[in-house]
């Protein structure tokens, strides 16, 4: 290090304190960057990659950006996951004895992005933390800087359940304790794709202390600490625009582990990971930003306590039957401005005059949406209205304060109203004045003079002049004016008493745009005291966005309001698919009732391919979703059960998981769901065993029913194609049969997507191939070869396991070896036949 010039140690001392980001090293105009940082820099923006001197015998590689374009290149790498940090000169180079004095300024991350072109306006931009306590317990904090949100969550059981929290949530970036074991780091950079950061715990400075004060526990505390350490750490500014921690107690939402939330595509698709055909994609009715950010957060945490529910379910009835009103406040809110993100834009001190005039036009819509409430006859609603605050004082400091057209910049004056501010208003008359007096003087000369086209002008360079054409030269009396400049056609003159009068001028106006800087710093100060109450209405306001949102969807798509029983009742009445229903080009949805008595708890469901066994499926796990986020859900009627979890196994997503085969993530999904389920979940499991041979698939599917119907009791929907299954009513009392057939028309196979009761018949699947008109000589076979199998081999055997131990002993009771020589023509037979069986291709009750 010794050899380096001064610069590149001063360089090398900051960069070793940011390892893990870009060093943007301003050189003048420039950021600079160096060494590594530079080779790998300029791979990524694609820009020059040069060199220098640095001391050393060897060049040093360098790459730069002018400064102003540094946001575009900043935007590009965030965008791909780095970090920057940005390290400023802070002194004056002029000043400066030796190395000019540098300093990081902030570090941007993924994670904690400020800039409005780096956010996602429907999504929130979290970072989170997260901290191992035990084995099997974590506490993950999560915040939004853009907004100010804060929360935490307390995970009780394993790393599945951390996976499954934070899958789906718009987290960028996650910040680790350094001993992290590396496997886990792996998973959250890799399969999560999150920016891995990190930072030891801290504790809250004193006066941040504000933000823990609803946390109970130490460990919350802690895990809260670590990741706002890493917010100060970066950010380098007062943060205290950040609201007070929400604790997220996930024992009050239902639980959706990582495979269902992807496999309902509640919020993209697997295929096209867009939102485009996802659940959200139906319900998002929002009119507003905030609305959209809310929704997802309603979406990913549906309620578990009733009255919660249906106190949101009587706001949306309420919106719902009122058309006008709803229209109206869809209206109202079209006009309500980002009051989340603005509120962390003005604690940032980055606002300017037109977004305070946006925050002016979204409060005077808030008079008018309480109002609408107000005005539907639904108490829930009105109670709403009641708690929010309008915040007239801002609206009115705004009113009288800020122009209704400023300008961008605000160093520019053009900001503040008259009648705001006396000093103001005496500065711009003053400068009013003069410029009348400069017109009057315009008119004076010509007359006295005679040139008509003599004219008074401006410019930067030399203020106010007079200026007379050639051809009018002539006309000026002696002495009367002083040559300043020589144009081509033109000559341009001042006079004492125009120069006295421009002084006047240009120092009041220099003074009144100085003072409506002042001005707006000390407004947008007053207003950051409301930021709490901001963050509050934007709140209210999304909540009502949300809500709306539900009704206008309900409406559009006739959905019901459910009812939600203690008993274990299960009735959907003419259920559909949300979505499918929506994509549906030409046909239409064929609705299906769901009917589950107390008593039982699967339903076994058979039919062919493409029958409509899994779209069955997650209708139901989408009705009970939205059901318990307050939606109304499509279908006639709906009565169900309030579901802790809802856990799938349904196909179409098994390529996946990288490095997994089908059916090792059929087995993972199992397993979930079997570990975890509780009477009150709901399972959906389709063709399970399929990924393996046979005998091994069946045996396992059944083995799953089973233990579901003798071990959990969950509500349970079982699709299968092994037909041997069916037989499971005989011995399972909770189990029912269900099935959906195609039929023929016209010769070609017709699905009727119709949920009947029974078992399919066995040979649907030649059915289907005949309706699809294969050769009669392969479908006679095929009925052949089935009938073969049905003589020789009963597979599967429905018993339970005692049931089988006794029918084995049976079997071998008589010593067929000792009778061998006095046996009769009949026994005979029934020993050949016995002969020809393969003992060990058979099962005990074979
Ligand atoms: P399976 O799981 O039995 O193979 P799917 O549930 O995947 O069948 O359904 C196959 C196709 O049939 C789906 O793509 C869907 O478009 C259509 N479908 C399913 N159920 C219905 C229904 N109730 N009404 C209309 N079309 C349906």
């Amino acid at each position: 290090m010794a050899q380096y010039t001064p610069m590149i140690k001063q360089y090398l001392d900051i960069k070793e304190q940011y390892q893990d980001a870009f060093l943007f090293f301003r050189l003048g105009d420039f950021y600079e960057m160096f060494f590594e940082d530079a080779i790998k820099a300029s791979k990524e923006l694609e820009i020059t990659l040069t060199s220098r001197e640095g001391g050393t015998s060897e060049r040093i590689a360098m790459c730069g950006i002018p400064y102003h374009s540094a946001p575009n290149y900043i935007k590009k790498l965030i965008e791909k996951g780095f970090k920057v940090a940005i390290c400023e000169q802070v002194e004056d180079p002029r000043q400066a004895k030796g190395v000019v004095k540098r300093e990081v300024i902030q570090v941007i991350t993924p994670g904690t992005v400020m800039e409005g072109t780096l956010l996602d306006e429907k999504e929130n931009n979290y970072i989170a933390s997260l901290t191992p306590i035990s084995e099997d317990h974590y506490v993950i904090a999560y915040n939004d800087l853009s907004t100010g949100e804060n929360s935490v969550a307390f995970i009780r059981d394993g790393w599945e359940s951390v996976l499954s929290e934070l899958f789906n949530r718009p987290v960028k970036e996650i910040v680790l304790p350094s001993n992290m074991e590396n496997k886990y780091i792996e998973v959250l950079r890799d399969q999560m794709q999150f920016t891995v950061s990190f930072e030891d715990e801290a504790e809250m400075p004193s006066e941040y202390t504000y933000l823990i004060k609803d946390l109970e526990s130490p460990n919350l505390i802690s895990g809260f600490g670590r990741l706002f350490q890493y917010l100060s750490r970066t950010q380098k500014r007062s943060l205290t625009h950040l609201q007070a921690v929400k604790y997220i107690e996930v024992n009050q939402h239902m639980k959706l582990d990582m495979y269902s939330k992807r496999n309902l595509e509640l919020m993209e698709t697997i295929r096209q990971q867009g939102k485009q055909g996802s659940l959200l994609w139906v319900l998002d009715k929002t009119v507003t930003a905030m609305g959209a950010r809310m929704l997802k957060k309603w979406l990913d945490r549906p309620l578990l306590s009733k009255d919660s529910i249906e106190k949101r379910q009587a706001q949306v009835e309420g919106l719902l039957e009122q058309f006008i009103e709803r229209e109206s406040l869809r209206q109202a809110l079209t006009d309500v401005y980002d009051l989340e993100r603005l509120s962390g834009r003005i604690a940032y001190g980055n606002v300017n005059a037109r977004d305070l005039l946006q925050l002016k036009k979204s409060l005077l819509q808030v008079p008018n949406i309480i109002e609408l409430l107000q005005s539907i006859n639904q108490a829930e609603l009105q109670q709403l209205a009641s708690n929010i605050n309008p915040l007239h004082e801002v609206n009115e400091l705004l009113e009288k304060s800020i122009h209704d057209d400023p300008p961008l910049s605000i160093k520019e004056g053009g900001i503040i109203k008259n009648g705001y501010n006396n000093l103001l208003d005496q500065y711009r008359s003053a400068s009013k004045n003069g410029k009348q007096w400069i017109a009057e003087l315009e008119q004076k000369e010509k007359q006295e003079t005679g040139i008509r086209s003599l004219k008074i002008g401006y410019n930067k360079v030399f203020g106010y002049y007079i200026e007379v054409t050639r051809a009018n030269l002539h006309l000026i009396p002696e002495g009367r004016y002083e040559r300043k400049q020589t144009l081509s056609n033109a000559e341009r003159y001042i006079t004492p008493e125009l120069k006295e009068k421009e002084i006047l001028i240009l120092e009041a106006e220099e003074k009144s745009v100085e003072l409506e800087y002042e001005l707006f710093v000390d407004i947008r100060e007053q207003v950051k005291r409301f930021i709490p109450d901001l963050q509050q209405l934007a709140n209210q306001i999304s909540n009502v966005d949300v809500l709306q949102s539900f009704a206008e969807v309900s409406d559009q798509n006739q959905y019901v309001k459910p009812t939600f029983t203690s008993t274990r009742h299960l009735h959907i009445q003419n259920g559909r698919h949300p979505v499918v229903e929506k994509v549906m080009k030409g046909e239409t949805f064929v609705p299906n009732d769901v009917v589950m008595e107390e008593d039982q708890d699967i339903l076994l469901i058979t039919g062919p391919n493409m029958a409509g066994k899994s779209t069955y499926m997650r209708q139901l796990a989408l009705t009970v979703i939205m059901g318990q986020i307050g939606c109304f859900v499509p279908c006639d009627a709906a009565k169900m059960p309030i579901f802790d979890q809802i856990f799938t196994r349904i196909g179409a997503a098994d390529d996946l998981v990288a490095g997994q085969s089908t059916f090792m993530v059929e087995m993972l999904e199992s397993k979930h769901a079997i570990t975890k389920a509780t009477e009150n979940s709901l399972i959906l499991l389709d063709e399970i065993g399929r990924g393996t041979s046979t005998y091994d698939g069946m045996s396992l599917a059944q083995a799953i029913v089973e233990y579901i119907h003798d071990e959990i009791h969950a509500k349970t929907l079982f699709s299968t194609h092994y037909h041997e299954l069916t037989t499971l009513e005989d011995s399972l009392a909770k189990l029912l049969n269900v099935h959906v057939k195609a039929e023929e028309h016209e010769g070609n196979v017709v699905f009727l997507h119709k949920i009947q009761p029974g078992a399919a018949d066995e040979s649907y699947g030649i059915h289907v191939a005949k309706l699809a008109q294969l050769p009669d000589k392969l479908i006679n076979r095929a009925y052949e070869i089935l009938h073969q199998f049905e003589q020789q081999k009963t597979p599967a055997s429905p018993a339970p396991a005692k049931v089988k131990e006794e029918a084995q002993l049976s079997l071998f009771e008589p010593d067929v070896t000792n009778v061998k020589n006095k046996v009769s023509k009949k026994e005979k037979e029934l020993i050949d036949e016995l002969k020809k069986l393969n003992v060990l291709d058979m099962t005990p009750m074979e």
